[in-house]
């Protein structure tokens, strides 16, 4: 399923107000030494599941990071910033999050594919991440972006993460992101019924909005041109800096 992703999406007050929110069970942390999280674009890590990765980091667990792009696809039409310039810009951003996240241990591995390029990838991205995730104990836990998500490179991490997941015997949590944009609350489209909840502590709050203001190149223009506008919008930003995170089990 790929929706159409446009117009400034269902707003924050509209999802704050509907009661299933509130009423999701809450994610039990306990048995997680290593968690393995695949990310589509450089942010959707800390947009994500940023307060659930320090959570369980804090609780011991080993972080790694397999960063599918590098995002370099954000401003298409920009003449400010060319795509190389920008995969750059937006990898260092990405490191000064997880540091602004306490994560300066996690491990990152880049695999450097294009950014809308996905889907057409996933057999080279299912051989990296079957690799990184064989033989691992029932303590490995895989994140990756839900598969109806609505983003097809979103999408396609989704179903990488379930397939190798399932055959490595690997707990596997995805997480929406632009699902908050086009469902509305109560969506049948979406397996709400799978939802677990993530409660952020004042501390990881805070590190994950300082986390989310390194994305300078996504949250503020790139310069006064229509096509370097922000790509995050505060609406977006709205919904994706809750003091609850959401995964689906
Ligand atoms: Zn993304």
């Amino acid at each position: 399923m790929v929706t159409t992703i446009a117009g400034v999406g269902t707003p924050e007050t509209d999802w704050q107000s509907w009661p299933g929110l509130h009423r999701f069970p809450p994610l039990d942390l306990s048995g997680c030494d290593r968690v393995v999280l695949l990310a589509p674009h450089p942010d959707d890590e800390i947009l994500g599941v940023g307060g659930l990765l320090r959570r369980l980091s804090l609780r011991g667990a080993a972080v790694e990071v397999i960063a599918v792009t590098d995002g370099d696809a954000s401003h298409p039409a920009s003449s400010t910033v060319t795509p190389g310039r920008l995969a750059a810009l937006r990898r260092a951003e990405s490191a000064s999050a997880l540091r602004a996240l306490g994560l300066v241990d996690a491990t990152v591995h880049r695999l450097g594919i294009g950014d809308g390029a996905v889907a057409a990838a996933e057999p080279a991205i299912e051989a990296v991440v079957a690799h990184l995730l064989a033989d691992v104990s029932t303590s490995t836990w895989c994140l990756s972006t839900w598969d109806g998500d609505g983003h097809p490179d979103h999408e396609a991490v989704g179903r990488v993460a379930r397939s190798v997941s399932q055959r490595c015997g690997v707990r596997l949590l995805t997480f929406p992101i632009w699902t908050w944009h086009w469902a509305l609350p109560a969506d049948p489209r979406v397996p709400w019924s799978r939802a677990r909840a993530i409660e952020l502590d004042d501390e990881t709050h805070a590190a994950k909005l300082a986390a989310i203001g390194c994305f300078a190149s996504q949250i503020r223009p790139l310069s006064e041109a229509p096509e370097d506008a922000a790509v995050l919008t505060p609406a977006m930003l709205d919904r994706l800096s809750r003091r609850t995170e959401v995964v689906f089990e």
